[in-house]
């Protein structure tokens, strides 16, 4: 058998567009010829730190089975088409890349381009580097623009998913782009109520989650275990407005793939994502904006931690650290080389204390006689030398355990503690 896989990305901007969109208007044009793609398309999350990301930086890629020359070449004169007059080309950032790769008489994948994969989500890639693979491992490649697009493309084809999850997506009519979303908020809590924890991130607060705030062609998306999942939270879900139709997507959303663990603090680099354990080294500190920071330290070195302000309610336990708690952070090296922290796990808990003047044998609390000249009774006079003061401890409001950012703040990439707990992963 012959099997044309195909990559595209990069063809969206933060004004519109959904490269999951055109991958739908392509699989229905291909269908509608008598082309059937193998399985679900793949929505594949990169780096998160890539500087010309648009919203969330994925990819798409898909398997499409061909016969012979001719059915190959519609094939990909359809998409080529389709991603030329879709995609948002007169938005600077938008550089769309399409990628082929034929794999005839059953022969197995290159494994560059599956450890090309690895490092599109690890790294920072240029297109030079993509390009270079393509012709290494004989990929045809389009590149519209400066063709940025290649580099997503080739990593869609090139991923093999151990943990992975599904999301299905919904996209309005064209006419009602940019509107708001019409969708019953009540229905969403029923949806909500029947498929958590097989679907998540579906509420935030008291708000749906589901829907996008862009002017993209999606009305919503459910996450969730299996298609088979989605696709009955999809039906428990009402709106109110005409819709064009759906489609599931394979992906490694929520799986962590992007986490690399790392035995020490002094080996991780910036725009990279790593699993941390430390000491926390102070009180966290916040500053104008609502952040919170702290430092993180091992024999190595020390990093600088970060609950940013939309992390919201995750902000009060990140607050509840003190010096000497013992963590693993999940999380990236971004801006500053700060890390922003996605999960926390408190290993274990220090000892909490506020230190308090002496209590004088007649009752009242002593006060400082001068520096290092012990205490003065205010009330009795009595007098003492010793200058230490008295350890008083707090009980720690903290309990051991994984902590999250709410859904509004979660990446793409991140597992969340449901599906460890389901999964039965984490140590
Ligand atoms: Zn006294």
């Amino acid at each position: 058998m012959n099997i044309l896989y195909v990559g595209i990305d990069d063809t969206d901007s933060p004004k519109g567009m959904c490269t999951t969109y055109i991958t739908f208007v392509i699989i229905n044009k291909l269908k509608s010829f008598g082309f059937n793609i193998m399985g679900y398309p793949k929505l594949i999350r990169l780096n998160p730190f890539a500087r010309f990301k648009t919203r969330g930086n994925g990819a798409v890629s898909f398997k499409i089975p061909y016969d012979n020359n001719n059915d190959l070449y519609k094939i990909k004169k359809i998409i080529i088409d389709t991603v030329s007059s879709d995609s948002m080309m007169s938005y600077e950032n938008t550089n769309p890349g399409v990628v082929f790769y034929e794999i005839t008489n059953n022969k197995k994948m290159d494994l560059r381009l599956k450890k090309f994969t690895y490092k599109a989500i690890y790294e920072i890639l240029t297109i030079k580097e993509a390009k270079k693979l393509a012709q290494d491992v004989g990929c045809e490649f389009h590149q519209f623009k400066n063709g940025r697009g290649i580099i997503g493309s080739l990593a869609a084809i090139g991923s093999e998913l151990e943990d992975k999850t599904y999301e299905l997506l919904v996209y309005r009519v064209p006419k009602n782009y940019g509107t708001s979303r019409k969708v019953s908020y009540d229905s969403v809590v029923k949806m909500n109520k029947i498929t958590y924890p097989y679907t998540f991130d579906n509420l935030d607060e008291n708000y749906i989650a589901i829907t996008p705030h862009t002017p993209c062609p999606v009305l919503y998306g459910i996450r969730g275990e299996t298609p088979e999942i989605v696709e009955m939270a999809h039906k428990l879900v009402e709106f109110h407005e005409d819709i064009e139709g759906f489609c599931i997507y394979e992906t490694n959303q929520h799986t962590d793939m992007h986490i690399q663990k790392i035995n020490q603090i002094k080996d991780m680099v910036k725009d990279a994502c790593y699993k941390i354990k430390g000491t926390v080294d102070e009180t966290p500190r916040n500053i104008e904006g609502g952040h919170y920071f702290f430092n993180l330290k091992d024999n190595s070195g020390i990093i600088e931690c970060a609950a940013y302000e939309p992390t919201k309610n995750f902000r009060e336990t990140i607050k509840l650290l003190r010096k000497g708690d013992i963590v693993t952070i999940y999380g990236g090296i971004g801006a500053h080389n700060t890390l922003n922290i996605e999960k926390i796990q408190v290993c274990s808990l220090a000892e909490d204390y506020v230190l308090n003047n002496p209590i004088c044998g007649c009752g009242h609390r002593m006060k400082s006689a001068g520096k290092n000249k012990g205490f003065k009774c205010p009330s009795c006079g009595l007098k003492l030398r010793n200058n230490s003061k008295i350890k008083i401890p707090i009980e720690r409001r903290l309990k051991t355990g994984f902590y999250e950012v709410p859904p509004s703040a979660r990446r793409h990439l991140s597992k969340q503690i449901i599906r460890m707990r389901n999964n039965n992963v984490g140590d």
